[in-house]
């Protein structure tokens, strides 16, 4: 296996870290790239405490997505670290009907989960180029490809990635540089925990109803989805079997889009 170096956004919780830590254990480099600057450096050093004997290892810097100065100074940033494997993962929620929903929070949310990925992956892509060698993942959703009420500013750019992911693919079709969205149905992390709580008070129901009567009601499995399942899906992208992949949308989601 070649050892490569993999950039997470919102790498420091949930998804990103769990995906992280996969990596890690794999044996490569993970840079764990957070707006939250301490969680950030918590991560990387829990990840290099836990790292075993595969030799993978972890560092961690502070960027907010959405920041284009911050984001095009990374590859000086990071120096002689030439970033292989680009996961763009950072995303928030804001579930409101439209007629409530605040600009700037719709604005933010397509910031961060659509203008951010195209930012990082300008940044990252002339590296790639040059060393014809680049793995872009992106974070999409079930929401990606469906939608459900009081998400429109996450739908629309969830929606948005496969667009920005095929133009790409179609721009990289002259080298090894793959994009591809991972679109998951739920997953147990920190952003679901808010959101049933917000469903919650949203739709008068308790926790455990949102749970099985929204979240896991249009999955024949029902069941979330495992941060093992989206790590492994990674590693496949990511690896030379892979390189024909490449503008593709990979829906974990237990049957949901079956229907
Ligand atoms: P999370 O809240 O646990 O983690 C998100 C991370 O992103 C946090 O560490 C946060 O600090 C970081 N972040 C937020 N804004 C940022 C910014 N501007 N710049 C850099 N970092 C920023 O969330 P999660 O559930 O792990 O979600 C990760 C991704 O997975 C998101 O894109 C989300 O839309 C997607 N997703 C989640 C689920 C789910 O069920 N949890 C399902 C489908 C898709």
């Amino acid at each position: 296996m070649t050892k490569r170096t993999v950039f997470i956004t919102g790498g420091a919780s949930g998804i990103g870290f769990g995906m992280a830590n996969a990596m890690v254990q794999k044996g490569h480099h993970v840079i764990i790239a957070d707006i939250n600057e301490q969680a950030a450096q918590e991560a990387a050093a829990k990840l290099a405490h836990d790292s075993g004997h595969h030799g993978g290892s972890a560092s961690a810097v502070a960027v907010d997505v959405c920041n284009a100065q911050q984001v095009s100074a990374l590859p000086e940033v990071l120096g002689k670290l030439s970033v292989d494997v680009l996961i763009n993962n950072a995303g928030i929620q804001h579930v409101s009907r439209l007629e409530d929903f605040p600009a700037d929070k719709w604005q933010q949310l397509i910031n961060i989960m659509l203008v951010g990925p195209a930012l990082l992956t300008q940044a990252f892509l002339p590296s790639m180029r040059a060393q014809n060698f680049g793995r872009i993942i992106n974070v999409g959703s079930i929401h990606s490809v469906v939608a459900s009420p009081y998400k429109s500013a996450y739908v629309a750019a969830k929606h948005g990635l496969l667009g920005f992911a095929k133009t790409v693919a179609l721009e990289t079709g002259d080298c090894d540089v793959t994009i591809n969205t991972l679109c998951p149905a739920y997953v147990k992390t920190p952003l679901v925990e808010q959101q049933i709580a917000a469903q919650a008070k949203e739709n008068n129901l308790t926790e455990d109803e949102v749970i099985n009567k929204i979240m896991l009601e249009p999955m024949p499995k029902k069941q979330f989805i495992s941060l093992e399942e989206l790590a492994d899906t990674a590693l496949f992208l990511m690896s030379n079997s892979a390189r024909n992949i490449t503008g593709q949308t990979m829906i974990l989601d237990g049957g949901w889009t079956a229907r």
